[in-house]
């Protein structure tokens, strides 16, 4: 398998500055092109140092991805490294130089003279026009391995990427591709979910692995093969296997998120939604309408934050006297009132404590999410980490799951 390294360079990486998006992208990318990324490296704007990590990582790996460095100022040395390791002098390449010309000219200003430097080559390089900004990517190669250095700047990264490189690195290292599945479930913890499953671990092809994420346990497969159909068909049957293993508890896939789920069986039924919120503070009706379209079936919310906002959005008084406003009683009967007051078909409510304190003698993390529809309503009890922020993304998401299961069961019976 061709062997690939991600070398990000800039002082800002090492002070803290910036998060390396860009290693994460690339790793990501070159996978998918069906390299095996061995190492990432972070290194500072020093010429000394960027040749010590590219000298290393030509001896190691055939494919080596460099970002940052490539700008106009006296920091930006990565040409001046990359020239360096292959021995060759830099000089300016008149073509590209026009081009960088025209790119000021056509903005209504005259290029900066330390922009020449864009310009440079050297010849075991091919300077790469970049549509998006003036610094030229660079294809370099010895010995039948490569060097890609691409700006630093994400979105001239990324299209640099997805346009010149990674067609070119597809058509230079035929090979095997490498595809991946995640099953996303929620209700059971990394523990209970791997013991499940715990006969599929440890192969190689496709490789499983299992991941704590806020939506609940992420089963990840990874596939190599010659095609890409080749490796669906690798997955296909462990997938199977996975979904037939934990039946109910499987709410997704890939990139499915729970609003965008839950909106999709809302959608598909024909239903409408609505929700009154405590301690999630409105998190859930935001993170419902960051789906596009989602005013289709959405009707809107209530953040009912205190007892009497309870009691005006229509909550029986008698019901928080009784068991007090964080209780099931008061979840279901939130859920209720939404869906009547707001003319919907569904109404989720969200009472709790998201601390750091109690509340009416309720523990911190204690959370009670109430369902409601046409003939009946239900509540979930729950009790997360007493963290603030915490309890609220994940009183939020648990709602929008529990709605799915719902609609789910429903389906199943009719
Ligand atoms: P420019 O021509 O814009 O100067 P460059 O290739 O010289 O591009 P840098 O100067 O190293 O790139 O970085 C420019 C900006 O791009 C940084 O300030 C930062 O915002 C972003 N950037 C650089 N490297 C990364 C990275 N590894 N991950 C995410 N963002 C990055």
């Amino acid at each position: 398998m061709t062997t690939a390294e991600i070398v990000s360079i800039g002082t800002e990486l090492l002070m803290g500055e910036i998060v390396d998006t860009n290693a994460y992208y690339l790793a990501s990318s070159l996978r998918s092109l069906g390299l095996e990324v061995r190492q990432v490296t972070q290194v500072g704007d020093d010429v000394e140092r960027i040749c010590e990590v590219l000298e290393r990582s030509l001896a190691r790996s055939t494919v080596i991805v460099t970002t940052g460095g490539l700008g106009p100022t006296a920091d930006d040395l990565t040409r001046e490294a990359v020239a360096r390791v292959m021995a060759q002098e830099l000089t300016v390449d008149r073509d590209m130089l026009a081009s960088i010309e025209a790119y000021f000219r056509e903005r209504g200003m005259a290029m900066p003279p330390a922009n020449v430097k864009q310009a440079w080559v050297i010849p075991s390089a091919t300077a790469i026009h970049n549509a998006r900004g003036t610094a030229p990517a660079w294809w370099t190669e010895r010995g039948g391995r490569v060097i890609v250095s691409l700006p630093g700047v994400p979105a001239e990264m990324t299209y640099l990427w997805e346009k010149e490189i990674a067609p070119r690195l597809k058509a230079r290292f035929p090979g095997s591709v490498i595809i991946t599945r995640t099953i996303k479930t929620f209700g059971l913890g990394e523990a209970a979910v791997g013991e499940k499953v715990q006969h599929l671990f440890g192969r190689q092809n496709p490789y499983l692995g299992i991941y704590a994420k806020p939506d609940g346990i992420h089963l990840r497969l990874i596939a190599k093969a010659a095609t890409e159909e080749e490796a669906r068909r690798v997955i296909a049957p462990v997938e199977a296997e996975i979904c037939q293993a934990l039946g109910p508890l499987v709410w997704g896939f890939d990139e499915e998120t729970p609003e965008g789920s839950a909106g999709a069986l809302i959608r598909e039924r024909g239903l409408s939604l609505a929700v009154m919120e405590s301690c999630t503070g409105g998190l859930l009706a935001s993170t419902i309408t960051d789906v596009p379209g989602s005013s289709d079936y959405f009707r809107g919310g209530v953040v009912s934050y205190t007892n009497e906002a309870k009691v005006s959005a229509g909550v029986d008084p008698a019901l928080i006297e009784a068991h007090g406003a964080v209780s099931p009683q008061v979840a279901e009967a939130m859920a209720e009132a939404a869906r009547r007051r707001l003319k919907a078909d569904l109404g989720i409510g969200v009472t709790g404590v998201a601390g750091p304190s109690s509340l009416e003698g309720k523990p911190p993390g204690t959370v009670y999410i109430g369902l409601a529809w046409d003939g009946g309503s239900r509540a979930v009890s729950v009790r997360y980490l007493p963290q603030r922020a915490f309890v609220k993304r994940r009183a939020t998401v648990q709602a929008l799951l529990e709605l799915v299961r719902l609609i789910k069961e429903s389906a199943n019976k009719s």
